[in-house]
């Protein structure tokens, strides 16, 4: 995923709406039809604790790994 500014990433649906998917901790955030929606998904989306560990951990162990 190439990085930008934006912590969220976007996922187009085949109905229109869009996904918003968070970099930080793969969480969907949400699925908005607008814009405006999107950010106040984006805006209420507290990174979950649990999963931020568990992405760290996996990350270390792909170090020590290398
Ligand atoms: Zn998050």
């Amino acid at each position: 995923m190439p990085y930008t500014n934006d912590p969220f990433a976007h996922r187009i649906n085949p109905n229109g709406t869009k996904d918003s998917i968070c970099k930080k901790c793969f969480l969907t955030v949400g699925t908005g039809e607008t814009e405006e929606h999107m950010k106040i998904l984006e805006r209420d989306h507290v990174c979950d604790r649990w999963r931020l560990e568990v992405i760290e951990i996996a990350r270390q162990r792909s170090k020590v790994n290398q």
